[in-house]
């Protein structure tokens, strides 16, 4: 059945410096690796922008407002961290970021498409309530879930994150939150620090953290030993998933071992759930993958595990 792919243009202008690895490039190098005859079925349409509404749905006003107020000058930015950045089009680019999210929620539940992904940036599962973190600025992937139990009455909405890095973002926003389960795996030790084994939240997130080399094989059995399970029994009406591809073993901000096929796998698993409890209802948001080459070929092995199950 058919796959929704959300992006935008201004997604490019977000431009957070040369030699920053988060950079345009990363979606361009996306956009072509989904531009072959072999995508030629998966649906395109424009990321519109979210609104401030939507936005608070994970933040508080005041961070929404604070953040959309900053546009530097074309040419210059504003470090609000040591690595998240701020060009003139980076507000915009991250409305589009979030809405894209919030319109694929919407085609999902609507019964238009049966999956959906997101090439988009920044990423967002990095950025806490009210602090901007990681190259994130807006927690892209919470405001979907909550989009979807607001607008479409989903109850109970799975956010399930592959990124190499913790999503301490995410799991801030949802630990208190039990209609929203959070699993990840992700390196451990690694920035953020976050995602420790006993980090329950409610009992609704789930942290397998794995050490630096572990190969596709461990990363299968975290998924399989602990978080498929939980998932199963959480029973979500909607699956989110944190599409970061900076697992794989060509990726030069980590050192997990993963391959794309195991990120298909993977992405097999979660379509395989979300048939079992919700009808198949998947929205993928692009997170992470910071080598171009191997981000490419994951993002095409995930869109391709996408548009067949
Ligand atoms: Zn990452």
């Amino acid at each position: 059945m058919n796959t929704l792919l959300l992006t935008h243009r201004a997604c490019l202008l977000h431009e957070p410096g040369d030699y920053h690895p988060e950079c345009p490039d990363r979606l361009r190098a996306v956009l072509k690796a989904l531009d072959t005859e072999e995508f030629a079925d998966l649906i395109r349409d424009e990321a519109p922008q979210a609104t401030p509404e939507q936005l608070s749905l994970a933040h508080p006003r005041h961070y929404v407002d604070a953040i959309l107020a900053v546009r530097p000058a074309e040419g210059e930015t504003l470090a609000l961290d040591g690595d998240t950045i701020m060009s003139h089009g980076s507000a915009e680019a991250a409305l589009r970021a979030a809405g894209a999210g919030v319109a694929a929620v919407d085609a999902v539940c609507r019964g238009e498409v049966r999956h959906a992904f997101c090439a988009v940036r920044p990423p967002g599962h990095h950025a806490e309530p009210g602090t901007p973190m990681g190259f994130c600025l807006f927690a892209n992937a919470v405001i979907a879930a909550r989009h979807a139990q607001q607008a479409h009455g989903v109850a109970r909405v799975a956010i399930l994150d592959f990124d190499v890095h913790h999503g301490n973002g995410t799991q801030a926003c949802v630990k208190d939150d039990p209609s929203i389960f959070y699993g990840s795996t992700h390196q451990f030790p690694l920035y953020p620090g976050t995602g420790d084994r006993h980090e329950t939240g409610m009992g609704n997130v789930v942290n397998a953290p794995l050490p630096p080399g572990a190969d596709g094989t461990a990363f299968r059995e975290a998924w399989q030993g602990g978080i498929l399970p939980a998932l199963d029994a959480f029973a979500p009406g909607l699956i989110v998933i944190s599409a970061g591809f900076d697992a794989h073993a060509r990726d030069p901000l980590a050192q997990l071992r993963v391959r794309e096929a195991d990120f298909a796998w993977l992405t097999d698993q979660l379509c395989a759930l979300a048939e079992r409890h919700c009808g198949g209802k998947v929205v993928s948001l692009l997170e992470g993958g910071y080598d171009l080459e191997a981000l490419a070929l994951s993002t095409a092995a995930h869109v391709r595990a996408l548009m067949r199950a």
